[in-house]
């Protein structure tokens, strides 16, 4: 099926993930024009610079005018701003959308701000890496991932439809999902990875310092991978873990159970509960793999 191409589409913030959708709308012509917002002239240079927005604005609400697509991907804590911002300013018959790691809080935030004349469609591109900024970028980022979205349940079908088609070509295999289900889901596959790796890491770095030179040195044994996933943007996991709360505390209770667990059979050397989750755990690996995750 065709995707019809947007007239305008407004880039909230053009970081990793708005400026890799610039790239794809620009590598498929699938925007008439792009506006980029962003804070800094610096980033709004670079926007410019490397050909992914015709125009760049650091006022949101200039930036929506006349637009068909509104994306928002700033971290979450800019949300509530920019919705007020952007509200008088849009269009009627936009789609409103984001790309924010957490959905239940979004809609709180944006939901009650937003006119009546927009179809608002929350997303989650569940793709990334720990780089930010507009350079970080690249067209390929969402190519076989997962798009979530999180349509409100009087949602406009075609809008929706339009929507899932944009992803779609970015190469994203799009389900939809509600709000809450959504947050419980990534609060285990992502937000309690990362506060794992933000733990050890930040235990390594309050050794004293004879040790922490030898973690460094000797950090391929496994350290070097969280370290990877804890050198991602502070800002913005910050703010997945504020918006994010309940479901992530739910499933760290469940981790510190399980960790307890783990602990007590190494103290009674009960080698065969190790052996039993490692083997059940190899076997997660596996099919991650096969679902073409890894
Ligand atoms: P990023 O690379 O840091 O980009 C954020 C962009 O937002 C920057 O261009 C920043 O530029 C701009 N910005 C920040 N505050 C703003 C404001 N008040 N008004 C206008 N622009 C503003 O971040 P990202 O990784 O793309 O993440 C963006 C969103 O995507 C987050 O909500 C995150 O939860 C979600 N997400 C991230 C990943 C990931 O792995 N990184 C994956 C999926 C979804 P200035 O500093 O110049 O304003």
């Amino acid at each position: 099926m065709s995707i019809q191409p947007f007239a305008r589409v407004a880039i909230i913030g053009i970081g990793l993930i708005g400026s890799s959708l610039a790239r794809v709308l620009r590598r498929d012509g699938l925007a008439g024009e792009i506006i980029a917002c962003a804070r800094r002239e610096a980033t709004r240079r670079k926007a410019l610079e490397l050909g992914i927005a015709d125009r760049a604005t650091v006022d949101a609400g200039e930036a929506v005018a006349g637009a068909d697509l509104v994306v928002i991907a700033t971290p979450l804590s800019a949300y509530a701003e920019i919705g007020a911002r952007i509200a008088p300013h849009l269009a009627a018959g936009a789609i409103v959308t984001d790309v924010g790691s957490v959905k239940e809080a979004v809609i709180r935030d944006l939901r009650p701000l937003l006119p009546a004349h927009v179809h608002f469609i929350p997303g989650h591109p569940v793709a990334g890496t720990e780089h930010s900024g507009p350079e970080a970028g690249f067209a390929e980022l969402f190519r076989d991932r997962w798009c979530i979205l999180t349509p409100l349940p009087d949602a406009d079908a075609a809008a929706l439809a339009r929507l899932t088609r944009l992803w779609e070509q970015a190469g994203m295999r799009v389900v939809t999902m509600d709000p809450d289900h959504h947050d419980k889901v990534l609060a285990m596959t992502s937000h309690l990875p990362h506060l794992i790796a933000y733990t050890i890491v930040g235990t390594a770095t309050d050794l004293e310092e004879s040790l922490k030179s030898e973690v460094i040195k000797f950090s391929a044994g496994g350290f070097r991978d969280f370290t990877r996933i804890a050198a991602s943007d502070p800002v913005m996991w910050r703010d997945v873990f504020l918006n994010n709360r309940e479901a992530v505390l739910e499933m760290l209770q469940r981790f510190s159970e399980d960790l307890s667990a783990l602990q007590r059979a190494i103290r009674w050397g009960e080698g065969d509960k190790l052996q039993d989750l490692f083997t059940r755990t190899r076997a997660i690996r596996r099919s991650i793999i096969e679902a073409r995750q890894a």
